[in-house]
């Protein structure tokens, strides 16, 4: 059962990025961005394609010289997903990106910093209806900011930063503008974030940039990113990972599957910690079961427990388990017993159920099974287990004795 999100979306404009639409109630989309040179067309479309399908709604690219413009021109027709350029130092980039045809940019106010140059961009995309994300970074703030604010990165310095270039865009009547003040300190940008979304109702993408490796990365990542969602602050995400991109997409959608923000799209593989009834090695069998998922999408809950004597209640809400017991794997559907497969394709068996509640239903599926038999079988080797292990597999009891005795209590 999936739990309906509680947290209040904070409300802003909406913009559209392409087709998709960042803001104004859509769903929060996934962003990443690609690590090939853009002018290797076909290699930046293979990893473009790998990106959609672990579930990025828009992708970044770099536009840094001629070459990447020119490959972008040929990416951009044949990317299934919105293209976003990501300009550097040089204006010209922008105005060639757009020449490319991309459906957003990326756009650094510390690094383009001419008003006449980012005035000339924003009327460019005025005309062709293509939004800008102003980019503000703590490691690139402008000179200027950086003095004022005594040499420090500041929240209010990074939010200045923003508003700024937002004045010159309003000076050519451009608004399609979403925001982003990222910084690799956690509690500073989500101060900055704070501040920023008080103060404008654009949306805002959200990410600790060069977060690291992870798993440190991931967590630094969905430190900032998680607690600003849960205020209800953001519209767009993406997690800017030292790692194959399609990982930045996947951790970025498991995120808002998790906090009930998208719906879900892939198997949320649950699993129990095990413990000393366990009667399988739960971690191997849980890493290859999220090996044999993948991206499919097949949007259901899918336990994996090591026992059968509490496996099928501890994950009675799953759509669907599997529990260990006795050399055997016994699949529950909703809590219920359904079938009994040798413990050497639990992994294969998972799967061919997964598949078919997806495509006929719980209640086809449920209709599918010998239940009584499943059950019955179940009942002799939870029986079974509890008479070798006992109500105490993990010895608490015993060990709780023993700690008395020595303290003498
Ligand atoms: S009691 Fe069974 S299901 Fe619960 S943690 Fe131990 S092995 Fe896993």
């Amino acid at each position: 059962m999936q739990f309906e999100t509680s947290f209040p979306r904070r409300a802003t404009r909406q913009i559209m990025v392409g087709g998709v639409p960042v803001g104004g109630g859509a769903p929060i989309t996934v962003q990443s961005m690609t690590v090939t040179k853009t002018a290797d067309v076909d290699g930046t479309l293979q990893q473009i394609y790998a990106l959609a399908a672990a579930g990025c709604d828009i992708v970044r690219c770099t536009c840094n010289e001629a070459e990447a413009a020119e490959g972008l021109a040929r990416i951009v027709p044949r990317s299934p997903i919105p293209i976003i350029a990501d300009i550097h130092n040089n204006h010209r980039m922008a105005l060639a990106a757009l020449e490319a045809g991309v459906q957003g940019l990326r756009l650094n106010p510390g690094n383009i910093r001419r008003p006449e140059h980012i005035k000339a961009v924003a009327a460019e995309c005025r005309d062709r209806g293509v939004s800008i994300r102003i980019g503000v970074n703590g490691g690139s703030l402008d000179e200027s900011l950086y003095a004022k604010y005594g040499g420090k990165v500041t929240p209010e310095a990074m939010v200045e930063s923003a508003l700024m270039e937002l004045a010159y865009f309003r000076e050519v009547d451009f608004e399609l503008v979403k925001i982003s003040v990222k910084a690799s300190n956690v509690p500073l940008m989500i101060e900055a974030y704070r501040q920023l979304a008080d103060v404008t109702d654009h949306p805002l993408h959200l990410g600790v940039t060069e977060a690291g490796p992870p798993p440190a990365g991931l967590l630094k990542a969905t430190a900032g990113i998680a607690t600003l969602l849960a205020e209800g602050i953001g519209d767009t995400i993406r997690y800017s990972l030292t790692a194959d991109p399609v990982e930045e997409v996947r951790a970025g959608r498991q995120l808002l599957e998790a906090m009930g923000l998208r719906a879900r799209k892939n198997v949320d593989l649950i699993a129990c910690p095990s413990c000393g009834r366990a009667e399988i090695d739960v971690i191997d069998v849980a890493r290859r079961a999220m090996e044999a998922f993948g991206d499919r999408e097949i949007p259901l809950q899918i336990a994996v427990m090591g026992c059968v004597v509490n496996g099928p209640g501890e994950a009675r809400d799953a759509d669907l388990g599997i529990a260990a017991g006795n050399k055997r794997g016994h699949l529950f559907v909703k809590g219920r017993n359904v079938a009994v497969v040798p413990e050497d394709r639990m992994v294969e068996e998972l799967v061919a159920w997964a598949e078919l509640i997806h495509t006929e239903g719980v209640d086809a599926a449920l209709a599918r099974a010998d239940v009584a038999v499943a059950e019955r079988e179940a009942r002799k080797d939870r029986a079974r287990l509890l008479e070798e292990q006992g109500d105490d597999a993990n010895a608490s009891e015993a060990r709780v004795d023993l700690i008395r005795r020595n303290l003498g209590g």
